[in-house]
């Protein structure tokens, strides 16, 4: 490995150890629930299976290929290796999280699609999908999230959570942030006893996606 390289896997591991105690300090997760990974060419660095995450140090960085193998350090990776695999097999993803958000969690329960209560649905590519129920860890359960995942860059996972992808892990980590925002504020919405929600239609959506191109500052 060149000193770039080494480098670039230094600074790619110690954003991911950053994103993944964001997931804690913002509630998303609690103790070593949920999985962060990024992706530096060949290589995928990825969170290790049940250590929490205040306790990971530069040397605890584990990083495996796209067919799984573990190239390297020595910790066990992820139990959700085979969904984070199957994202950066069937999409640009450079970042994905996987998260227990607790609203979101609770609207996995619920339906079969988060009820597209406000525009920040647009920001997932539409009204985000809830994936069929599988065990974590399994093939299953990544095959029924890419099913959801079509057209989307996240997915609740039923009963379970929820799955985000970007381009950057801060980009995969705010769209965690949307979708449990959403789901949150459809739950409020819902929970008005005589009222139901008003959602915003296919067109609509389809609208603020157009908008949403020129958002923020220029270039
Ligand atoms: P890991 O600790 O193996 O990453 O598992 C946490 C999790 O969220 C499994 O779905
Ligand atoms: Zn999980």
């Amino acid at each position: 490995m060149s000193d770039q390289q080494r480098d670039a896997i230094e600074r790619a591991w110690d954003g991911v150890v950053t994103t993944a105690r964001r997931t804690a300090a913002d509630g998303l997760v609690v103790g070593t629930s949920g999985n962060v990974s990024v992706r530096v060419g060949g290589t995928v660095l990825v969170t290790p299976s049940g250590v929490p995450y205040d306790r990971l140090r530069p040397e605890d960085a584990v990083g495996v290929d796209l067919e799984g193998n573990r190239v390297l350090g020595e910790l066990a990776p992820t139990s959700e290796l085979p969904l984070h695999l199957a994202v950066y097999r069937n999409s640009d993803a450079a970042a994905v999280v996987h998260t227990h958000a607790v609203h979101a969690t609770a609207v996995s329960t619920l339906v079969p699609e988060v009820p597209p209560v406000h525009y920040a649905a647009a920001m997932l590519g539409g009204p985000v999908r809830v994936a069929a129920y599988a065990r974590y860890g399994t093939e299953e359960l990544a095959e029924n999230m890419l099913a959801a995942l079509q057209g989307r860059t996240g997915c609740l996972l039923r009963n379970h959570g929820t799955v985000t992808y970007g381009a950057t892990l801060d980009e995969a980590f705010d769209r965690t942030a949307q979708l449990e925002w959403l789901c949150r504020l459809w739950l409020t919405a819902s929970s008005v006893p005589g009222h139901t929600p008003t959602l915003l239609s296919p067109a609509q959506l389809c609208d603020v996606q157009e908008a949403l191109k020129g958002y923020g500052q220029p270039g």
